[in-house]
C-alpha cells in the first residue's frame, strides 16, 4: 500500500491510498483502502491520516478517522497514530499495520505495530526543498 496525504497552503487536505490487497485475497474483498476513515481520512479543519497493513482488521476500527479526531482535540500526529494502532492491538495483538499522520499546522508523525521492525515514510513541508525520509522504530 502507498499512502499520500497532501495539505495545501490554504489548508485544503487530500488523501490517497492504494492497495495491493493481501496475499491470498478472496474475490470481492474490499479491504480498508477504499473505506473513508479506515485506509485514509482528512478534514481541512484538522489534517489527515492514512494507514497500511491488514485491512480486514483495520476496516473494523477506522484508525484514520480515529487519529484525525484525536488531533481535533489537540493530540499530536505521532500520539494520535500511536493511539489508533494501540486500540487495534488491544483486540488483535498480532495485528500488523502502520500509519502516517499530519495536521494542518504542518506537524507530522507516524506509528507502527511491533510486528514491523521499522517503518519508513517521506515528508516534505513548506520549508523543505526536498522530500526527506524518516524511519521510525516499531517497538
Ligand atoms: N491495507 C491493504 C489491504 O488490506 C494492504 C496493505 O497495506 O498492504 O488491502
Amino acid at each position: 500500500t502507498i499512502c499520500v496525504i497532501a495539505i495545501g497552503a490554504n489548508k485544503d487536505a487530500a488523501v490517497g491510498v492504494t492497495t495491493n490487497g493481501l496475499r491470498f485475497k478472496v474475490p470481492g474483498r474490499v479491504g480498508d483502502s477504499p473505506i473513508p476513515g479506515a485506509g485514509g481520512y482528512v478534514d481541512n479543519e484538522v489534517g489527515g491520516a492514512a494507514a497500511t497493513g491488514n485491512g480486514d482488521i483495520m476496516m473494523r476500527f477506522l484508525p484514520s478517522y480515529h487519529a484525525v479526531e484525536l488531533m481535533r482535540h489537540g493530540v499530536s500526529p505521532e500520539r494520535a497514530g500511536q493511539d489508533a494502532i494501540r486500540r487495534i492491538l488491544k483486540h488483535y495483538p498480532d495485528f500488523n499495520g502502520a500509519m502516517i499522520v499530519v495536521n494542518n499546522k504542518g506537524e507530522y508523525g507516524a506509528a507502527c505495530s511491533p510486528g514491523y521492525k521499522t517503518f519508513p515514510y517521506f515528508v516534505r513541508t513548506g520549508d523543505m526543498t526536498n522530500a526527506t525520509r524518516v524511519d521510525i522504530n516499531c517497538t
